[in-house]
């Protein structure tokens, strides 16, 4: 997976009088396993080569060194502007020093690059209203809350266990605090009970966010914690592969079949296999992030670099990487239960009927 493009466009911020054309922008992305990283990747390069640029898109198969590698070579190659989803938010300082001492800017995409004077920009979703949009979702599939926030009907106390996302991703503790700040009065009125009793992110953070370590999780919850004839009413869940993950698990263990209802569990990202869970009754929800409109306002931002001008920031006081306050561009977030699969996501074409209805 050699970078391939980059003919040494002048990089160094030295734009002054090129043309797109002679303009490259490296592309760094974690991994493909997740379709939602796919389909960033594929949107933000279209949308760049639309605009007539050249784009060095790389994958980084969610191993650190590959990323920090694969970045070097976009500044050797000289690149104008990078734009990097990082693996783990605290690893690339020096392939950042070199960007800055070459006078490329870097737009951290999605995921905040912590511990770095040189970010210039953050492109995002508002990760702590994931967070809360999680956990109201599981709190509505329970029926302790309604989808507008007043009182449900139901009473409790629910069982329920909690999940997080990778601990090198900024994004895992904001989601966490968005969701804790949500369940807690919940939590301290008995009306939830964490039956594990884990609660600290470290305790049920899943690294790389990956599926199979989630259903090892929950498969180990269930045998030291639910072994004695209780059951699991609800999961919170960080992502959707996670939440597949979780529900392996709870098939594996008789969950989905006769009395043995499956719990609440939400999810994030929309993946069209969650989707079809979501239309099936068996996952609960998920938090849709349009990734289109993610890569449209990367792109604006690296078009504002590159003619030299500051791109337009809606949040400045969120999110501090540890060194300074990177501004950024946050956009809106949508949870979608079975009915909102039509009017959010057939109609607005990110997935066809035909996707979510297939292999039924
Ligand atoms: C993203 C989520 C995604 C997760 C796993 C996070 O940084 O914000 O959308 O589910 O990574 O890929």
């Amino acid at each position: 997976m050699a970078a391939c493009s980059g003919e040494g466009a002048g990089g160094g911020g030295d734009t002054g009088g090129n043309q797109p054309g002679d303009l490259t922008i490296g592309v760094s992305m974690p991994t493909q396993t997740s379709e939602r990283w796919i389909a960033d990747g594929n949107a933000v390069k279209e949308k760049l080569q639309a605009k007539g640029y050249k784009v060095d898109l790389q994958y980084a198969g969610d191993d650190i060194p590959t990323q920090s590698q694969q970045v070097d070579q976009m500044i050797t190659q000289g690149a104008d502007v990078l734009i990097i989803a990082a693996i783990d938010g605290t690893a690339l300082s020096s392939q950042l020093q070199a960007a800055a001492d070459a006078k490329i800017p870097v737009i951290a995409y999605d995921r905040l690059i912590r511990d770095s004077p040189n970010v210039n920009f953050y492109v995002s979703f508002d990760n702590y209203k994931v967070g809360v949009a999680q956990a109201n979702a599981l709190l509505v599939g329970l029926g302790l809350q309604n989808k507008d926030g007043s009182k449900g009907t139901a009473t409790g106390p629910f069982n329920i266990e909690l999940f997080a996302g990778s601990l090198d991703d900024n994004n895992a503790h904001f989601f966490f605090s968005g969701a804790m700040d949500t369940l807690k009065p919940f939590i301290d009125a008995g009306t939830l009970k964490v039956k594990s009793g884990q609660t600290k992110i470290e305790q049920i953070a899943i690294l790389r966010w990956q599926q199979e370590t989630a259903q090892k999780r929950m498969e180990d919850l269930l045998t030291s914690s639910y072994n004695d004839g209780s059951k699991v009413d609800g999961v919170l869940s960080p992502y959707d592969g996670i939440s597949r993950g979780i529900i392996t698990a709870l098939q594996n263990a008789g969950y989905g079949s006769g009395a043995k209802k499956l719990p609440v569990v939400t999810g994030q990202d929309a993946e069209i296999a969650s989707v079809k869970l979501i239309n099936d009754g068996v996952q609960s929800s998920t938090i849709f992030k349009d990734t289109r409109l993610l890569a449209e306002q990367a792109v604006i931002a690296g078009e504002a670099f590159l003619e030299d001008k500051e791109p337009q920031a809606n949040d400045t006081k969120t999110y501090n990487n540890g060194v300074k306050v990177v501004p950024s561009f946050l956009l809106p977030v949508q949870t979608v239960y079975k009915d909102d699969i039509k009017p959010i996501l057939v109609d607005s074409g990110y997935w066809t009927a035909e996707e979510v209805a297939a292999g039924q």
